[in-house]
């Protein structure tokens, strides 16, 4: 489902490169649960960046759902993305001057349903992440744990087959990354959803199936 072959990805660092990612291969089957570990600046980010077409790599190749990721431009990734991928990113954040509810159903446009379908789908899944008392407020106003429940029912509200999260858990508490976790788990076990989480968060590596370790932009494996 997700295969990462030889991947390599540098940044510029003044004059030279920084290879953030380097010679990197894994393979993610349909319905794994895997955590990416490593410590900060190992490359976690990147790698899912890159698993959700945000960034490409120089080197190798990324293929979810037998599609090189690297063969689709701009319009058909986004496309892509849409259809396939929910991301829950600290820096791929909520639009502030829309409401939680917006800001959740806009993630419901490309799905064709009517206006009224998307509001009721929005606001079950608020619900889910137990902010229905906070849905009209604008995310401006929000607080980071509850921006981050927002964020989570927009990666989930149209069952993507795949949820790439980096440190999901980060800004919530415990109470709210175990309703989060169980959340993901429930939908891995009834829609067969592939998860891949970055994490340092004790709480998430307890549950996951499959801990990848990075360090130095490589995976121990
Ligand atoms: P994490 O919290 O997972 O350690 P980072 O804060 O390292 O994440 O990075 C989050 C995002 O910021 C990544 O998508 C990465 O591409 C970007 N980023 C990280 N380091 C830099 C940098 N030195 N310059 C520009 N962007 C960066
Ligand atoms: P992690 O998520 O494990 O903390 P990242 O993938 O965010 O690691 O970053 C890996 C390395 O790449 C870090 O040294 C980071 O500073 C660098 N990096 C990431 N994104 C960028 C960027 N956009 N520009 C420059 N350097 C970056």
């Amino acid at each position: 489902m997700i295969k990462l072959e030889n991947v390599g990805k540098s940044f510029a660092n003044g004059d030279s490169l920084f290879w953030a990612v380097r010679n990197m291969s894994i393979d993610i089957s349909k319905g794994e649960i895997v955590a990416l570990s490593g410590p900060s600046g190992s490359g976690k980010s990147t790698v899912l960046s890159m698993l959700g077409g945000l960034l490409h790599p120089e080197e190798g190749t990324v293929t979810v759902d037998q599609v090189n990721l690297g063969s689709l431009v701009d319009r058909k990734m986004e496309q892509f993305r849409w259809n396939h991928i929910g991301i829950i990113f600290q820096r791929f954040n909520l639009i502030p001057v829309l409401t939680a509810l917006e800001n959740v159903e806009i993630a419901l446009i490309p799905s064709g349903m009517s206006t009224k379908q998307r509001k009721q789908s929005a606001a079950e899944w608020l619900a889910r992440v137990g902010l229905s008392h906070r849905m009209q407020v604008r995310a401006a106003l929000l607080s980071g744990g509850e921006q981050q429940r927002v964020a989570i029912a927009r990666a989930l509200v149209h069952q993507p087959d795949i949820i790439l999260a980096d440190e999901p858990t980060a800004n919530l508490d415990r109470k709210n990354a175990t309703i989060f976790l169980d959340t993901l788990v429930s939908l891995n076990q009834s829609c067969g959803t592939t998860l891949v989480i970055a994490t340092h968060d004790p709480l998430v590596l307890s549950y996951m199936q499959r801990v990848v370790k990075m360090e130095d932009g490589q995976c121990l494996m």
